[in-house]
């Protein structure tokens, strides 16, 4: 069976590495070569213990053991997460496992699919190098995917966040993560550190706040972490430069109900969605490598046996976790107990806690889930109480 896959990001690339060893006849386009994709590249223990690929010594990577959570008013609390993260550049990944599909048998052309077309049961793909024809059609083309239009999925405005921010080169190496929560709006800013410069940014619901405000949030808090980070920021206005490059991006973020009416896939069209292009992304912390890479697994598995089984696939594996994260989201953000908000008594309490401290950890590390984290915050509260 011809495959096409649109899009060479965690997900496409992947698929494209599993379908290939599988005996798949697999054609991988994207319409650039690898790229810094706007991401803070942070890849969680539990991705990394999955996923080898992700952990070999190939791989250049920062290795994180150190998180300091910010509540909006300034508390801070260092977490030892209950194992080590990694923070990749997005362009690194991208070449590695690009490389891996490519080693596995699959063509990989640097094109962009322009305009998708079914009919007698094939695919004809459109592309800026020429046309294409495939028995499947897997959109892997990330958040603003035209796959997922073209296949019928709709998302709206409330199914999506936003984020902004700037790599900043230094020469520092730091191998602590910072995330800040902010005071007025869901979402969070962090500083990610690469190996090689380090990856500021703001989240928020999209259009909850507008971007010069976003802005300005973050620049106040790299002010007053490195201010010659700052000046240059400052410096460049919104110009990228030998040592700043500003960027910024929508994320999927879906609501409950997208959740429980999603589709990812048609047996009987022949198509699929994965990755971002699915909306596979944590809506409370939008980590998405990890549920990329997993969604694409699930998918190979899939296409081995009986392709209709993937949406049940993918509910059972994570599915329930991400709606979950869904509906704990607006509860997380503008929440409050004992007279202030939620996010800010989370580090007070976790300051003066183990037990709150240890599920932070292993929520840091991807290790607590979302499903059953309230019955352990409870039991955890109890001994606070
Ligand atoms: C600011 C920000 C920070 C984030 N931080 C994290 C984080 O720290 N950790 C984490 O786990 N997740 C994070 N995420 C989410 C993460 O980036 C995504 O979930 C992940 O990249 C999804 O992988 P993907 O392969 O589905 O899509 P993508 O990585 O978006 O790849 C899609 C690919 O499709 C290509 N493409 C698009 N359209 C076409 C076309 N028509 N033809 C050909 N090619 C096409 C693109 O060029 C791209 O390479 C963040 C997201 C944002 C926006």
């Amino acid at each position: 069976m011809k495959v096409a896959i649109v899009g060479a990001g965690p997900a496409g690339s992947h698929l494209a590495c599993q379908l290939s060893k599988h005996g798949f006849d697999v054609l991988l386009f994207d319409a650039r070569p690898a790229w810094e994709k706007p991401c803070g590249g942070g890849v969680t223990s539990k991705a990394l213990r999955e996923f080898e690929f992700l952990r070999d010594g190939q791989s250049p990577k920062q290795m994180i053991s150190s998180l300091r959570l910010i509540s909006a008013a300034g508390r801070d609390l260092t977490v030892t997460p209950s194992n080590e993260f990694a923070i990749y550049s997005r362009k690194e990944l991208a070449e590695i496992m690009r490389q891996r599909a490519v080693a596995a048998g699959a063509q990989l052309r640097v094109a962009r699919v322009e305009k998708t077309n079914f009919s007698n049961g094939h695919w004809l793909l459109e592309t800026s190098v020429g046309e294409f024809t495939a028995d499947f059609l897997v959109g892997a083309d990330g958040a603003s995917s035209v796959i997922r239009r073209r296949v019928g999925v709709k998302f709206d405005a409330k199914d999506f966040a936003y984020a902004l921010g700037w790599h900043v080169r230094s020469a520092e190496i730091v191998s602590r993560v910072d995330v800040k929560y902010l005071d007025d709006a869901s979402g969070y800013l962090w500083l990610f550190p690469r190996h090689d410069h380090l990856s500021y940014g703001i989240a928020s619901g999209y259009q909850e706040m507008p971007p010069a405000r976003l802005k300005e949030k973050l620049l106040a808090y790299i002010e007053t972490e490195d201010p010659a980070a700052a000046r240059e920021i400052r410096n460049a206005e919104g110009n990228t430069t030998a040592n700043t490059n500003f960027y910024a991006a929508i994320l999927p973020a879906l609501d409950v109900k997208t959740w429980d009416g999603l589709r990812a896939c048609d047996a009987s069209k022949a198509w699929a969605l994965i990755g971002d292009a699915a909306g596979f992304v944590d809506p409370l912390t939008g980590e998405g490598i990890y549920y990329a890479i997993k969604s694409a697994d699930l998918l190979a598995e899939a296409m081995k046996t009986r392709v209709a089984d993937f949406d049940a696939m993918w509910r059972a594996e994570f599915g329930a976790e991400l709606r979950r994260a869904s509906q704990l989201s607006d509860r997380f953000y503008y929440g409050s107990f004992a007279g202030a908000r939620l996010t800010e008594r989370m580090v007070q309490f976790a300051k003066r806690h183990r037990g709150i401290r240890e599920v932070l950890r292993d929520l840091v590390a991807g290790e607590q889930g979302y499903t059953d984290l309230k019955p352990r915050l409870v039991r955890s509260l109890a001994t606070v109480f």
